[in-house]
């Protein structure tokens, strides 16, 4: 309990987090590149600072370039016996580059993308996918309960994979979804029947239900995650799933319609955006 955690990357989820942490009891400190104020959590001047003050630094940060310029802008006098949790969503690729620059710095890595958003972060039932040493997993136990439950995938890189395999699942679940609600919607099917059936059959998910209120209001300027993550998970699914002989055509449609939905000013929206760009509203309904 007397571990010092520093949070690299106070966005969305960096906040949420660090804030679920100090709620626990760890003495957390923040950093972000620029500069934020978060209330109740106090927050470091520069990384060098962020780690001459923290014995763990978690890494919540946008994309593999960002968890590259924090590790290089740490150097060796940030790392060395320092350990790097990283919570940011990359590829398995990526993250075991990542491991091996830490591991080289004189730190020990553990990857551990999260599978859950805003709220789930800030009652600490997030999952944990992990990949990593044992030893180290064990030492940092009770760290990572304070966030939701730990599950050991194995070696670096398979908690990355299992990570993008879930959100391959967002995207394309979220998308069949709002395909079969458009033509129930156009056909003039009574919505609430379609919904009553659909949930007695097994062909339900529980994230239908999640995101059917926003696509009927058309109100998705609340975002958890927002669609331009979406997109970005999508990309390094399709690269990661190319190199293992898995046909990816399916998801080039989904990756069009996020596109669309980047430039249709829906990048901070929700994710469930992506309906708009699949039932148009540019034509004569
Ligand atoms: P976000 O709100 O967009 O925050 C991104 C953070 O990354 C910001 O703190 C940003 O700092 C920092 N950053 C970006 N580029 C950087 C760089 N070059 N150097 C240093 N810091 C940099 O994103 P988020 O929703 O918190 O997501 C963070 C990661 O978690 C992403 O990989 C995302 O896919 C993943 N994730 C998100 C959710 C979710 O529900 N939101 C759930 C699970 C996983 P600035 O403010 O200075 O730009």
């Amino acid at each position: 309990m007397n571990t010092t955690i520093g949070v690299i990357g106070l966005g969305l989820m960096g906040t949420a987090m660090a804030r679920r942490l100090a709620q626990a009891g760890w003495a957390v400190t923040g950093f972000n590149r620029h500069p934020r104020e978060i209330e109740d959590i106090p927050v470091a001047a520069s990384l060098t600072d962020l780690a001459d003050r923290t014995e763990v630094l978690w890494m919540m940060v946008s994309d593999y370039a960002a968890c590259r310029e924090v590790i290089d802008q740490l150097g060796e006098a940030g790392i060395r016996d320092h350990v790097v949790i990283n919570s940011s969503t990359i590829a398995p690729s990526e993250s075991a580059e990542i491991a091996r620059r830490v591991e080289a710095l004189g730190g020990d890595y553990l990857e551990a993308p999260v599978l859950g958003s805003i709220p789930q972060a800030q009652s600490g039932t997030l999952q944990l996918l992990l990949g990593g040493s044992e030893a180290l997993i064990e030492r940092l136990d009770s760290l990572l309960r304070a966030l939701g439950t730990p599950t050991h995938f194995g070696a670096v890189r398979s908690g990355a994979a299992a990570k993008l395999a879930f959100n391959q699942l967002i995207g394309s679940l979220t998308a069949a979804f709002s395909m079969s609600l458009g033509l129930v919607q156009r056909e003039g099917v009574d919505v609430d029947r379609f919904m009553a059936t659909l949930r007695e059959s097994a062909l339900y998910a529980p994230t239908f239900d999640k995101k059917l209120g926003n696509m009927l209001d058309h109100s998705f300027d609340k975002a958890n995650f927002p669609l331009k993550h979406l997109l970005k998970d999508i990309r390094l699914f399709t690269q990661s799933a190319a190199g293992q002989d898995i046909d990816t055509h399916l998801l080039i449609g989904l990756q069009h319609v996020l596109e669309e939905g980047i430039y249709a000013g829906h990048g901070n929206h929700d994710y469930s955006s992506l309906y708009e760009n699949i039932v148009r509203h540019d034509t004569a309904h």
